[in-house]
């Protein structure tokens, strides 16, 4: 029988689940073509995890020094471990100037040159000359609170442009026709426990990252992974999930975010013997080798024994040595939150930090227009009509198997540009909107209201704890056979007790338990993907690195794994990386031979 909700509906053009840097920059885009066009999230816009981005956005502006997007490309190429799509890369790293000028038109207050140009800072892996080249200054940074600004602008853009918002409403399911196209959304509001039907031609997933799945992260606790997990129940695949990001610099014990940008000022990591450790693994670029690079490093001194604290456990970043008044200029907020997280001065002493889980390169998987893939052997990129992901959330793929820091800000603005820009040719404003499958809005009810009513053994609170923990011990910086299988023999005995779950409180108003619960149905297939994903994958790239095969495998591996997940079974097939760039040497683009693969050294 099915579950019996009265609901509302509602018409738009188009539908952007999520209102972080992604989802916004989307429905803005969408509003000023004149789409009609709703954005719903589930907490208020500027709350979103793209508030807390500290350190900032790529662009090859040439404001600090020589730069142009060949060399931008470059080094996300190389930064993917060649694993990203190339076409992607292209895009992004073009687009990027033209993205990040709109940005400052629209209002961001970024720092500034004396010259009152854009100020530039040096982030990981971002070099010159395809990587011959001493760093280059390329992160544009509105101080370390470059997200804030980011979203605050857009969100008061969006509202001008008569975008309209559907704030504290949660997405439960999506709305797919029999033959397969997204209709719709349906959503639960969380202040007044009333259901909505959101009716669209074209619905946009931006919820971002699935941080969450593991023990300690910098991602907000809203990072839940809640688009893969409506796409993984709408029988669509979610791709490259074992590429998980390590941050070096978490805040020791509260894993709250350091940013690179710290480095990017001049600081630096030392061990217990105080040794400056990253002049031996990454002679040229030291501290600012890739972030994956970084945390691996981190990790070889700990297990060597020169870790720092009473149990050998972390790594000192010092900061110290930096003038008092550029940290305060350049780095007010991780100050702060160094006192407060750490207790620590950072005029005065080192901060403690450890490698966190900080991003996630996996995602939904995407082509460069932001359109959702549903690859199958005949044909691997396959749209599916009438939904799009962006952002964390996506994959499109522009980070590969590692991101380079402040290349997700940029992925966020581009790719939500680029969204709005194709369903400015696809959607049809004068068209009637799609009748719904009325056997789909009822699945999702039926779902939600199974959750709801669950009577089981398990405490939302402990599956997701043992889900995490099972996460951080087994799909973490190093990876050998043995814990990946482990992991996954036991993240497939985790994920069976969804069924088993127990929901104390069942209305409909403010329930934080049926929410929360909610989004562990959401986190869980993210972390099966991710888990089974890696274990497959026999070689090391990237963030994935792989004890028993410590080396890249280009002529079997560089290929992207497709995930399906159906409750605790997941089936893996890989599709091809695309190599081919958007343009060739003659028409302006980079040469393919100065992106082939090499060995990836710093
Ligand atoms: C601490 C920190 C610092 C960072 N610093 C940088 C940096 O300096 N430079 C850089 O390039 N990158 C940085 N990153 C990475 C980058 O900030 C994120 O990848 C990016 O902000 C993600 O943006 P997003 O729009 O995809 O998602 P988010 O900003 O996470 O927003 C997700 C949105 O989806 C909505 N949502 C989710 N699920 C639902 C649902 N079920 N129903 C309704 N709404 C839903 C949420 O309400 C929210 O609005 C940082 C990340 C962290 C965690």
């Amino acid at each position: 029988m099915t579950a019996a909700y009265e609901y509302e509906t509602h018409e738009y053009d188009v539908v952007v689940i999520g209102a972080g840097g992604a989802g916004l920059r989307a429905t803005l885009g969408m509003a000023e073509q004149g789409l009609r066009t709703a954005c719903v999230t589930k907490v208020f816009p500027t709350r979103s995890h793209t508030v807390a981005a500290q350190g900032g956005i790529a662009a090859s502006l040439s404001n600090m020094g020589p730069d142009n997007w060949q060399w931008h490309m470059y080094d996300t190429v190389k930064g993917s471990d060649w694993l990203g799509d190339t076409d992607a890369m292209e895009y992004l790293a073009r687009e990027a100037p033209k993205a990040v000028y709109e940005l400052e038109h629209y209002g961001v207050p970024f720092s500034r040159t004396e010259e009152g140009k854009i100020y530039q800072r040096p982030f990981g892996g971002h070099t010159t000359e395809f990587g011959e080249g001493p760093a280059v200054q390329r992160t544009c940074a509105a101080a370390d609170r470059t997200g804030h600004a980011i979203l605050h602008t857009l969100y008061g853009q969006s509202v001008k442009n008569n975008a309209e918002f559907y704030i504290e409403y949660f997405a439960l399911d999506l709305i797919m026709s029999e033959d397969g196209q997204c209709q719709g959304v349906v959503c639960w509001k969380l202040d007044d426990g009333t259901m909505h039907v959101f009716n669209a031609k074209m619905v946009v997933l931006a919820t971002g990252g699935y941080g969450r799945a593991y023990f300690s992260a910098t991602s907000a606790h809203t990072c839940t992974g809640d688009g893969g997990g409506m796409v993984a129940r709408a029988g669509l695949p979610m791709q490259d999930m074992e590429f998980v990001q390590f941050h070096p610099t978490g805040i020791y014990g509260s894993g709250c975010l350091i940013t690179e940008g710290a480095r990017g000022e001049g600081g630096y990591l030392t061990n217990s013997e105080g040794e400056r450790f990253m002049e031996r693994y990454a002679p040229q670029y030291k501290d600012l080798a890739p972030r994956d690079y970084v945390s691996r490093s981190m990790t070889m001194e700990i297990r060597e024994g020169r870790g720092v604290g009473e149990n050998g456990d972390h790594i000192h970043l010092n900061l110290n040595h930096l003038p008092a008044e550029a940290l305060a200029e350049r780095l007010p907020g991780i100050s702060e939150s160094a006192k407060i997280f750490a207790g620590v001065d950072v005029n005065k002493e080192p901060i403690p930090v450890l490698p966190t889980v900080h991003y996630n390169m996996g995602g939904i998987p995407t082509n460069y227009w932001g359109e959702v893939l549903n690859p199958s052997a005949e044909d691997p990129t396959a749209v599916v009509p009438g939904l799009m992901a962006v952002g964390e959330a996506g994959c499109a793929s522009v980070h590969g198997a590692n991101r380079l820091g402040s290349n997700s800000l940029i992925d966020l603005v581009v790719f939500g540009r680029a969204s709005a820009i194709r369903a400015g040719k696809v959607v049809d404003a004068d068209a009637s909107n799609p009748v719904l499958n009325q056997a789909s809005v009822d699945a999702a009810f039926d779902r939600f209201d199974n959750v709801r009513n669950a009577k089981g053994g398990a405490p939302t609170a402990e599956l997701r704890l043992e889900m995490q923990r099972t996460m951080q011990a087994d799909a973490a910086v190093f990876r050998t056979d043995k814990t990946l299988k482990e992991g996954v023999e036991k993240m497939t005995d985790i994920a069976a007790k969804i069924d088993d779950l127990h929901v104390t409180d069942t209305s409909l108003v403010w329930n934080s338990d049926l929410m929360e619960t909610l989004e562990l149905t959401n986190l869980m297939p993210n972390a099966l993907a991710t888990i089974h994903g890696a274990e497959a994958r026999k070689e090391s790239r990237g963030a994935h690195a792989h004890e028993d095969y410590s080396d890249r495998d280009d002529k079997n591996w560089r290929v992207h794994t497709v995930s399906r997940v159906d409750g605790n079974k997941v089936d893996l097939t890989y599709r091809p990386v695309i190599k081919d760039p958007l343009t060739t040497e003659d028409e302006g683009g980079i040469s393919l031979k100065k992106i082939a693969p090499k060995a990836r050294t710093f």
